[in-house]
């Protein structure tokens, strides 16, 4: 029997690779120009390092997380987020003691066991990027900035920034009493999830999409109704400081996001050109996840990206595609040695060529140079050859002209655009 892939694990085939180069290129380089540098951390972590980080009570940790025991009986998880890996690297290697501020990203996959469907896998990438040891507020609209900055510099339109606060380990807790109290009095028209959430986690009730839950969700009382002073000027200086960057946003009041250690700022950037799983982006702060996992009281605050939903949304119009610059034709076998020198030259001239393996007619060579999408193709005909000349022809507008083999490099370099 053929062997697959597993459900909801993806292949990125070469002719789509050009578009994730692209989003990740995009990242490096906006997010290096706003300071920050890349922390690379394991695919596999201790389980309770997310149990504890993330919360017993989230969807991720109760039904997610691919977790297993290794041959040492340890109980190991693959990542399904990057923010607890990225905390914990922060304090085993003590990097505020170079400098408390951390500005650090990330690129890498993530596994969650949910039902896959469009958008949804269970091997998926993330774009992730947080800054540790800072609370205030300049900084949630600094990285919030940066991301919209990001998604436009990728080519993305219809997005809709949602903001939110979620109030501190002070007046959550009120607010989640005053949830559950409301709740408890609906409990009937509940889905069986909001059933057990009530108990658990009344918060993420909001944010279910079940019909007869969104309908008492309608009335629920609203976080920022009940946060303290504190969290309140932090949330309208964040917007202020969004206003002053020229940041268009929304205030969404049922915004909770799926894991626990938020505070304050969350936030999460929709597009309308998706279907249900809309979310391209989710952060916010989280000033209590370092010592959850038995670290120091930082403040952080961050975002994740969803490589494949961001992918999918990148202008149909635009080529991500590195074609070949040049095809090599070949006129009868003895001019095979010299196609095969002469594309091995200009591969290390940063030129990409590419030839013909299987002694192919004239019209098949061109044939395949034309699927290739390549750029110009190279005749290398035996007579030319003795004169150290080929004929070059423009795939574009057909044009050809007879070229000295010495100067093809050169001379390609001079007609293909940022070479
Ligand atoms: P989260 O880590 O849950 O806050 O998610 C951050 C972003 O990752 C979301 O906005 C999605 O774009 C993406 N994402 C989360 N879960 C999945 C998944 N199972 N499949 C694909 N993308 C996902």
């Amino acid at each position: 029997m053929e062997i697959k892939a597993i459900r909801g694990f993806n292949d990125i085939l070469p002719q789509e690779i050009g578009k994730w180069h692209f989003v990740e290129d995009t990242a490096r380089d906006v997010f290096e120009n706003f300071g920050f540098s890349e922390l690379r951390i394991p695919v596999i972590e201790r389980t309770d390092l997310f149990a504890r980080g993330i919360g017993e009570a989230t969807d991720i940790v109760e039904k997610e997380m691919y977790t297993f025991t290794d041959k040492g009986g340890n109980s190991l998880t693959l990542r399904p987020e990057a923010t607890a890996s990225m905390a914990r690297a922060y304090l085993e290697h003590q990097m505020y003691s170079f400098d408390p501020v951390a500005k650090v990203y990330f690129m890498g996959p993530m596994f969650r066991y949910e039902r896959p469907q469009k958008g949804r896998y269970r091997q998926f990438y993330q774009i992730d990027a947080e800054v540790f040891g800072v609370d205030n507020p300049m900084v949630d609209a600094e990285v919030i900035v940066m991301l919209m900055h990001f998604l436009h510099k990728v080519g993305l339109q219809t997005l809709e920034l949602q903001i939110n606060s979620l109030g501190c380990r002070e007046c959550r807790p009120r607010y989640r009493e005053e949830l559950k109290r409301f709740f408890e009095k609906k409990s009937f028209q509940l889905c069986e999830d909001c059933q057990r959430r009530l108990q658990t986690n009344p918060l993420r009730i909001l944010d279910c999409k079940v019909e007869g839950c969104k309908e008492s969700i309608a009335n629920a009382p609203r976080v920022t109704d009940f946060i303290c002073s504190n969290c309140k000027e932090h949330f309208s200086r964040v917007k202020e400081y969004l206003t002053v960057a020229g940041v268009q946003f929304d205030v969404n009041p049922n915004m909770v996001r799926g894991l626990d250690y938020y505070t304050r700022t969350c936030f999460e950037v929709v597009s309308y050109d998706l279907g249900s799983q809309n979310a391209v982006t989710g952060g916010g702060r989280y000033d209590n996840l370092f010592q959850e996992i038995g670290g120091l009281d930082i403040p952080g605050i961050g975002f994740a990206i969803g490589m494949e939903r961001l992918v999918s949304l990148l202008p149909k119009d635009r080529t991500f595609l590195k074609t070949p610059h040049l095809f090599i034709a070949t006129l009868g076998d003895e001019t095979n040695k010299e196609a095969y020198q002469l594309a091995n030259e200009l591969h290390l001239r940063g030129i990409r060529a590419e030839l013909d393996y299987e002694g192919k007619s004239l019209k098949s060579q061109m044939r395949r140079a034309g699927k290739l999408n390549a750029s110009y193709v190279l005749i290398l005909g035996g007579d030319e050859l003795k004169q150290g000349k080929a004929v070059l022809r423009n795939m574009g507008d057909k044009s050809q002209e007879e070229v000295p083999i010495k100067d093809l490099a050169s001379l390609l370099q001079s007609k293909l655009p940022r070479l």
